[in-house]
C-alpha cells in the first residue's frame, strides 16, 4: 500500500512538472510546483549532471536556482544540437535571471533591448478628452485602451486633463508605441515599452517598474473572515436568502482601513445599507468598496490619490450590519468578483541586468521630443 502510494505521488510530480514546449522543440517552460528542485527541470530537458556542475560553479549567482519557490518559472533553450542555449528564470517575486551558454562558458544578465532607429511621435493634445482627442489625432482605438489602462493608475482621466494638456507617443515602426508620454502642467508621467521574458510587451516608468500596483490581500487587520463570497446566502438581519458579493473581515470597530493598492477615491459616502462607505478605483478596470465603516480618514475626499497602504477609514458597523467588520468587495469592470480568489495584476519590473540599457534608450526618446 506504502508503495502504490508512493507510485501515486510520483506520477503526480512528473505530472506537475512534465514540461511544456512553448515554441518549436527545443523550448521548455516550467512552472515550479512545491517540493520542486532546479535540476528536476534541468534534467528533463535530456541536459547532462556534468552540465549542471559546471552551471553551479560557474558564478555565484547560479545559487539563487537552488532557492526557487511554487510560482516561480524556468524557461530553457536547446539550440538544433540538444545542446544548452539559454535558461531564464523568473521568481514570481523578483527581477529574472537570465543565464546564456555559448558552449565554453556562462555568461549573465544579458538581456536584449531593441535599439531604436529613427523615430515618429505623435502628440495628442487635449481639448475635449483623452479618447476623443486621440482618436483625432489617428490614434488606433485599441492603442488609446493602453494608454488609458496604463495612465489610469496615475491620474482620473475624466477630471484630472487640462486644456492644452499633451500626451506624445514615440513610434520605432511597430504597431504599438516605444513611448507613451504625459505632461501636464503639473506633472509629466512617462512610460516606455519593455518587452518582459515571456514576449509580452509591457509599458514602465524610468524607474522600470509597471505603472499599476500589487494588491495586498486584506484591506484591514482581521480576526477571521466571518463571511465569504457566495452567490447566496441566509441574511441574519433581514432574514431572507441573498447572495455576499464580497468578503467580511471581522475586527474591532476603529481598527484601521487601508487602500490595498494604489488608486483614486471614486465615491465617499454615508448609504443605508453599506453605511459609511468608500469606493476606490485602480486603474480602469478594479473598483474596491469598503463598507460598514465607523469613519473615514481625515481629508478623503471623491478624485483623491491614495498611495497603497494609506489609511482610508476605520472598521465600523454603519448601515445595515450585524456588528463591527468590513464589507470589502472587488470588482472588474463593474462584476462583483470573490475578494479571497481572484488573481489581481501585480507590479513588474524591468531586470537589474537590463536597466542600464533601458534607461539610456529612455534618454534618447525622451531627448528626440524634447522632453528633458
Ligand atoms: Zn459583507
Amino acid at each position: 500500500m506504502y508503495k502504490s502510494f508512493l507510485i501515486t505521488l510520483l506520477s503526480f510530480c512528473v505530472f506537475l512538472s512534465a514540461p511544456s514546449a512553448a515554441s518549436g522543440t527545443h523550448d521548455y517552460s516550467f512552472k515550479v510546483s512545491r517540493g520542486d528542485a532546479f535540476y528536476k527541470f534541468f534534467f528533463s530537458t535530456g541536459l547532462s549532471g556534468k552540465l549542471l556542475k559546471k552551471l553551479m560553479a560557474s558564478d555565484e549567482r547560479a545559487q539563487k536556482l537552488n532557492n526557487i519557490y511554487p510560482g516561480d518559472k524556468f524557461r530553457i533553450t536547446l539550440n538544433d544540437n540538444h545542446e544548452l542555449d539559454q535558461i531564464i528564470y523568473s521568481p514570481a517575486n523578483d527581477n529574472p535571471l537570465f543565464i546564456t551558454y555559448d558552449g565554453q562558458s556562462f555568461n549573465y544578465g544579458k538581456a536584449n533591448i531593441q535599439p531604436i532607429g529613427k523615430l515618429s511621435q505623435t502628440i495628442i493634445t487635449i481639448q475635449k478628452s483623452l479618447n476623443y482627442d486621440a482618436k483625432k489625432a489617428g490614434v488606433a482605438a485599441e492603442v488609446t485602451k493602453m494608454m488609458v489602462d496604463n495612465f489610469s493608475w496615475e491620474m482620473d482621466l475624466s477630471r484630472d486633463l487640462r486644456k492644452g494638456d499633451k500626451f506624445m507617443l514615440s513610434w520605432n515602426g511597430g504597431k504599438t508605441p516605444i513611448a507613451m508620454i504625459y505632461v501636464g502642467s503639473r506633472k509629466t508621467i512617462a512610460l516606455f515599452s519593455y518587452k518582459n521574458t515571456l514576449g509580452q510587451n509591457k509599458y514602465f516608468t524610468s524607474k522600470g517598474a509597471t505603472i499599476n500596483d500589487t494588491f495586498a490581500f486584506a484591506p484591514t487587520k482581521y480576526n477571521r473572515i466571518s463571511s465569504g463570497f457566495t452567490k447566496r446566502r441566509f441574511h441574519p438581519t433581514l432574514k431572507i436568502y441573498r447572495s455576499h458579493r464580497g468578503t467580511d473581515f471581522a475586527a474591532p470597530s476603529g481598527t484601521p482601513v487601508y487602500a490595498p493598492a494604489k488608486g483614486i477615491v471614486k465615491y465617499r459616502a454615508t448609504l443605508s445599507g453599506y453605511g459609511n462607505v468608500i469606493y476606490l478605483k485602480h486603474g480602469s478596470n478594479y473598483l474596491t468598496v469598503y463598507a460598514h465603516l465607523s469613519k473615514f480618514a481625515a481629508g478623503l475626499k471623491s478624485g483623491k490619490k491614495v498611495k497603497k497602504g494609506e489609511l482610508i477609514g476605520y472598521v465600523g458597523t454603519t448601515g445595515q450590519s450585524t456588528g463591527p467588520h468590513l464589507h470589502y468587495e472587488i470588482r472588474v469592470n463593474g462584476i462583483h468578483q470573490d475578494p479571497e480568489k481572484i488573481k489581481l495584476p501585480k507590479q513588474s519590473f524591468v531586470p537589474t541586468s537590463a536597466m542600464p540599457e533601458f534607461q539610456k534608450r529612455a534618454r534618447q526618446i525622451l531627448q528626440n521630443l524634447n522632453i528633458k
